[in-house]
């Protein structure tokens, strides 16, 4: 028997249901769901993602077995609805759209008014006793067809009503009459024929099938790749491909389309909220062509629909647990579900949602935690108009993504992509964005349109992006010829700065002031929950005191990684640490050692005060040479005054310590093997920072770690140095310090023979950094050239400085683990690398059983967040970072 390739759904009964989304995608599953629940969806039946898969196995050909299901489902659909497909009197038309597990705003775009050509067209004519309509339909969808599934461009099409509504004097295709529209479809069939060399396909079958292939043939087309590439979201998924009865919202005026969200998507306030259009399809309010009007304004209009869909979002929200997105359509008067799924949100949304669905019991603490997607919760850090600053408001469009941006203006997505990669930051100005635009979307800080309301493609996507959006915004024209857009009788130029305030949709000129947000009394009860549902510690890299203070706003549990080669940055310091390396003899160090003491000790002691008897991890050197020595000739002749070293001498030992490969050269503790004296100067500083707070009964936990350990005997060296110098500062003090040594696991010798080190070290810290570009043999400098283009051809899935390659780099962590707690039973053991904030990687390391992460402390309630979340999920601990939320 053939494999099950097709899905009926239709009469209050379907074979999925709503948890197949892998095989029916998101659309399928939930229309699948909807109907079982007895909502009015119009029949149907969804092909299945393992179709596409086989689809394109097999050269772009159907899997065996597929098509005759579909001929066999299209019966069934027939039957249910009363009508024939083809047929010359009752004719069946269908909409064909594409469906993927995970929502691709606009990746794929549907195809109305399937089955109609010259016979049916009429039929439908006499049907309806409506030609305007019948045309009207026939149109579009010859437009449709044309340009989703063979792919001539809409704008010949456009064009030509464009002429035709001039030569007409109307402003809206709805002005046209029923003769005009006859003429489009005429015209249309011949651009049609122009385009590509044949008739518009009259056979319906011919045209469902070549349907089908194109929302197939979309999954690999440029747009979807590109999104799902930018969302980390896997090429082998496939899309699914929903066949449905077409139901009509422009039959007049007791007709109407709209889609709606069960909660307020931006805000999480429980309050229906929504756009609809009377007489109008689909397409029109997705596209954004007609700017729609609030859902609730549908009760004056047709309030038994308007009250029967109230039930029915009420009905589908108590169903799903979840604040929905939904897509209706009334034909005369009757409303028909097209489409649910679970709602993006904004993070803030996300929050107060699952905040106040607990508080409705309608789901538990432990769920509200896992419905926040940790990635998301970046939005929350995001930037806001400083509340103090005068600014000069321009215009107000709808406040489509919160946040707020500031760049200069531009008006194509391809020269903001361009922009960008010069580090340039600007303004998206777009009469209206379409799926090709996705790139330049990211690529902006923020996004304005003209057209659109809050369901249309830009705001979506940038919702999505947790870009700030500003969307709708009618008080602007955009010439992009002239590259200019006007405001009454100002003109902004391509090139002038502007600001986009997404919260409230004001467009601002010139350049505001921005600020961090505060956080909400809703994030704080989450991260309440978080912290009672979570094992793995989470830590802050903080260099500084400042750095400290912050990350203990954010609750960090300590310090796991203090780089002690980030204090000298600083002009006056960086100085004494040229003198340093600089220095042919042991004296000369000293000597500006000496000067170094003090300024790490100070330090020290910020920061061990600020973490108030929490665990600091303090680095021992660790500089890429390159980065400290000098560069020009000015600061060689500077140095070798303050060194009274001759210009020359100097200029020659600065050009011997030039290395090939600075990464893999003269750094981490090979620099304190060869100068053991900058190492025991470091020590010392901790230690009589140390002492002297706990002289003051300031509790303190130093853990000093020494970097780049590739053999034990380096670690062995370091720890007799340190240990030494710890015991002298103890003693000069009279006092007792907890204090630890350990090192850091990056490098994949160091995670082989982790059993061997593990006797000299108290803890391990895995720097990921180090050790994804020495597992990989990829610079971390150099890679950023061209590892994007990897993860855009699909060599790599994710970038492995993103997120931890944890089949190569993850493999060693888990050996390195095992061998060093089999010396060590109870070894403490963390990662410090960028990873340590990244929530899959969070995931992985709660899963292989580390003690903590360190990030960055502005990720710290990601990390807090995807920790608590693998811990709920178990050790099977789910993909969370690619959440459908
Ligand atoms: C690492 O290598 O992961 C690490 C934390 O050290 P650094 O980034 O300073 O090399
Ligand atoms: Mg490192």
């Amino acid at each position: 028997m053939a494999k099950k390739y097709v899905y009926f759904f239709g009469n209050k009964k379907a074979e999925g249901k709503g948890d197949m989304k892998d095989l029916l995608g998101g659309k399928g599953a939930g229309l699948a769901e909807m109907t079982n629940l007895g909502i009015p969806v119009p029949s149907g039946f969804t092909i299945t993602t393992e179709a596409c898969n086989a689809f394109f196995k097999a050269g772009k050909k159907h899997p065996s077995g597929m098509w005759k299901q579909v001929e066999n489902d299209l019966k069934k659909v027939e039957k249910d609805m009363g009508m024939k497909f083809g047929d010359s009197k009752n004719p069946l038309l269908l909409s064909v759209r594409s469906g993927a597990k995970f929502s691709m705003p606009g990746m794929m775009d549907t195809v109305l008014n399937l089955g109609l050509n010259d016979v049916t067209l009429q039929a439908i004519i006499n049907k309806t006793n409506n030609k305007r309509f019948g045309y009207d339909a026939y149109r579009r969808f010859i437009t449709m067809f044309a340009n989703i599934v063979m792919g001539v461009d809409r704008m010949k099409f456009e064009n030509v009503l464009e002429v035709m509504k001039e030569q007409k004097g109307v402003a809206n295709d709805t002005d046209l009459t029923a003769e005009d529209l006859e003429k489009l479809s005429e015209q249309f069939k011949k651009i049609y024929k122009k385009e590509l060399k044949k008739d518009f396909p009259q056979d319906p079958y011919e045209q469902l099938k070549m349907a089908i292939n194109a929302v197939f043939g979309s999954w690999f087309g440029e747009r979807a790749y590109k999104y799902r590439t930018l969302n980390g979201i896997s090429h082998d998924l496939g899309t699914a491909c929903n066949v449905q009865t077409m139901v009509f919202g422009n039959m007049g005026n007791t007709s109407g389309t709209g889609v709606a969200f069960t909660r307020n998507p931006s805000t999480g306030e429980k309050k229906f909220f929504g756009e609809f259009l009377l007489n109008a399809q689909g397409e029109d309010v997705v596209a954004g062509i007609r700017t729609p009007v609030p859902v609730s304004r549908l009760q004056k209009k047709l309030p038994k629909c308007y009250d029967q869909l109230v039930k029915i979002y009420k009905k589908l929200e108590k169903h799903y647990k979840d604040m929905l997105d939904i897509e209706f359509t009334i034909q005369e008067g009757t409303l028909y579900m097209l489409q649910t799924r679970v709602g993006k949100r904004t993070a803030s949304a996300a929050l107060r949602i699952a905040v106040n669905m607990v508080k409705e019991k309608l789901i538990d603490k432990k769920i509200a935690v896992q419905r926040i997607d940790p990635a998301q919760l970046d939005q929350l850090l995001h930037l806001m108009i400083d509340p103090k600053a005068k600014v000069e408001k321009i215009a107000k469009g709808l406040p489509a993504s919160p946040g707020a941006a500031v760049g200069t203006v531009i008006f194509t997505a391809d020269e903001a992509e361009a922009a960008a990669e010069k580090n340039e930051k600007v303004i998206l100005v777009r009469t209206e964005t379409s799926p090709d635009d996705i790139g330049g979307m990211y690529a902006a800080q923020g996004i304005l349109t003209a057209r659109g309301g809050m369901t249309s493609h830009a705001a979506v996507v940038a919702r999505g992006m947790g870009k700030c959006c500003v969307a709708g915004c009618g008080a602007i024209t955009i010439n992009d010829e002239k590259k200019i857009f006007t405001v009454g009788d100002l003109t902004i130029k391509e090139g002038d700065y502007i600001t986009l305030n997404g919260t409230t949709g004001d467009v601002i000129l010139g350049e505001a002031k921005l600020v961090k947000p505060k956080l909400t009394g809703d994030f704080d009860q989450i991260m309440i929950w978080v912290d009672q549902y979570r094992k793995l510690g989470v830590r802050a890299n903080a260099d500084t005191p400042h750095d400290a203070k912050v990350a203990l706003g954010f609750g960090a549990e300590g310090i796991g990684l203090c780089r002690t080669e980030h204090m000298f940055f600083e002009e006056s310091r960086i100085k004494a640490v040229r003198e340093m390396i600089l220095s042919n003899s042991i004296e000369g160090r000293q000597k500006a050692l000496k000067k170094l003491l003090p300024m790490q000790k100070s330090d020290f002691i910020g920061i061990l005060k600020e973490m108030k008897g929490l665990p600091v991890t303090i680095r021992l050197l660790d500089p890429p040479l390159h980065e400290f020595l000098p560069h020009t000739d000015e600061d060689i002749k500077a140095l070798s005054k303050s060194m009274e070293v001759p210009v020359d001498k100097l200029r020659a030992k600065n050009a011997s310590l030039h290395e090939f490969n600075p990464m893999l050269g003269h750094r981490g503790c090979r620099l304190g093997v060869t100068y053991p004296e900058i190492y025991e100067m470091q020590a010392r500083a901790i230690m009589e920072a140390a002492c002297e707070l706990t002289k003051k009964k300031i509790k303190v936990i130093p853990e000093i770690m020494i970097p780049l350990v590739g053999h034990v005997n380096e670690l062995k060296q370091m720890r007799e140095v340190v240990e030494r110098v710890a015991k002298e500062t103890i003693a000069k003090y009279k006092t007792k310090v907890n204090y630890t040594i350990g090192t850091m696991i990056e490098l994949p010798r160091a995670a082989i023979t982790a059993d061997e080190i593990a006797p000299f070290a108290d803890f391990y810290s895995f720097g990921t950094n180090d050790l994804t570009q020495t597992t990989y043999g990829l610079s971390r400098d150099d890679a950023g050239t061209f590892l994007p283009t990897y993860v855009e051809k699909g060599v790599l899935e994710d970038d492995p400085f993103v997120t931890i390659d944890q089949k190569g780099v993850g493999v060693l962590m888990k050996m390195a683990i095992e061998k060093g707690r089999s010396v060590k039973k109870k070894m403490k053991m963390g990662i410090c690398g960028e990873h340590g904030g990244e929530p899959r990687s969070v995931v992985f390391c709660h899963q292989v059983g580390l003690n903590y992460v360190s990030c960055s402390p502005y990720r710290i309630p990601i990390a807090k967040l995807a920790a608590a979340q693998a811990n709920l999920a178990g050790t099977g601990g789910k993909d969370l970072s690619k959440s459908t939320v």
